[in-house]
């Protein structure tokens, strides 16, 4: 079956106990256990939750992986895959990772004795050159936030096989419909669901998906120890938000191809980092991995003051954090999404002044194209 079949029809969309075709959102902490003496599926909602289950079932079939798990946001999801660790154990991450992830790995793992080491993960070299002994897990984006720096997600799979390193990818940029990390041999899938899956900006929510009964296990373990778990209202608007994901993603992918070429071509703007762009440094790998650019791009006006005036006089796109919504997101990454990060670090990452990220949305092209134009005057 097709990607977009299987999001309507995958084993998970049908209510078991009625019939209805919307999975119904069970509401409730706790079952009534009918036989003590033999264990049931549910006995508790932090244990499992029906509507959670049907989430959890449903992304794990998207992924092609063997277990789903739902917890209460993206960071939720990949702190708990980061405390399948332990003391002394070394994880390697990607350098331009999300900031959330950057936060907890170097700011609350490490207080477990858990060693990180940030690298630039487009050099293989670099990646090679820091496995220790006690490495046990490479962390990946591709493509990253904000300049969709490109990742050969093929080459760190054989890296990680060689050295036997579990492999993580983030891959809530891309979502299922477009890259299907764990086809390329990753063994673990994060996401925050918050974005392309919801789809609404309506819910918080992060899932993960695991290869193999064994991970599945320590990654349970996680989830239902520590708790974060989602709930059901917010399973339910994933498992709805899931539905549309293709045609969504369909529409946004090619509103980000018309607005990346038009910017391209803007005398006011320097340069546009967008995979689908022919100039995107890393394209060919991309779609060597991946089924689409996607819905995001971002961009660097030549005058340093001109990003901040877009900001100001953008009025049909949102200027907020987030993204993957029905409606376009345009962010000022120095200002909000990595304001934590030090200026000259920033920098070094190419994380400058004039640099706006943008997600795409369901409007029509012309209007956001006549705003972008007023607001770049
Ligand atoms: N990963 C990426 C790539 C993100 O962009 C975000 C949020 O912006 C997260 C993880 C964290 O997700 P959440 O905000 O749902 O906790």
């Amino acid at each position: 079956m097709k990607f977009g079949s299987k999001l309507i029809h995958n084993g998970n969309e049908i209510d078991k106990a009625t019939g209805a075709l919307s999975i119904p959102i069970y509401q409730t902490s706790t079952y009534h256990q009918a036989d003590i003496d033999n264990g049931q599926e549910y006995d508790y909602s932090r244990s499992a939750n029906p509507t959670r289950k049907a989430l959890e079932n449903t992304i794990a079939k998207l992924e092609n992986g063997d277990k789903g798990f739902a917890l209460a946001s993206g960071m939720a999801a990949i702190a708990s895959v980061l405390a399948i660790f332990s003391a002394k154990d070394h994880v390697i991450i990607c350098e331009d990772v999300y900031g959330g992830t950057y936060r907890i790995s170097s700011k609350f793992f490490n207080r477990f004795d858990v060693e990180i080491t940030f690298v630039n993960a487009a050099d293989l070299e670099e990646i090679t050159k820091n496995i220790k002994k006690n490495t046990k897990a490479l962390f990946l984006e591709s493509p990253s936030n904000p300049l969709l720096k490109i990742t050969d997600l093929q080459a760190c799979a054989d890296i990680a096989r060689e050295h036997n390193l579990l492999l993580i990818l983030d891959n809530t940029f891309m979502s299922p419909y477009l890259q299907r990390p764990l086809d390329l041999g990753f063994d673990i899938v994060v996401h925050s669901a918050t974005k392309f899956i919801g789809g609404h900006s309506d819910v918080v929510g992060g899932l993960i998906v695991v290869k193999g009964n064994e991970l599945a296990k320590r990654v349970y373990a996680v989830q239902n120890g520590f708790g974060a778990i989602l709930g059901p209202q917010d399973s339910w608007l994933l498992l709805r938000g899931l539905k549309t994901l293709k045609v969504r993603l369909d529409y946004q992918q090619r509103n980000a191809q018309k607005l990346a070429e038009w910017l391209d071509n803007h005398e006011k703007i320097e340069t546009v980092y967008y995979p689908g762009l022919p100039s995107h440094k890393g394209r060919e790998i991309h779609f060597r991995q991946a089924d689409g650019a996607g819905a995001v791009l971002s961009f660097k006006t030549k005058e340093t003051q001109m990003a901040a005036q877009f900001m100001k006089k953008v009025k049909l796109a949102a200027a907020a954090v987030s993204l993957g919504g029905v409606e376009t997101i345009v962010s000022y990454p120095v200002k909000m999404s990595h304001a934590a990060i030090p200026k000259e670090e920033r920098e070094r990452l190419g994380i400058t002044d004039n640099l706006i990220r943008v997600s795409l949305g369901l409007e029509d092209i012309e209007d956001l194209i006549e705003d972008f134009n007023n607001a770049l005057k």
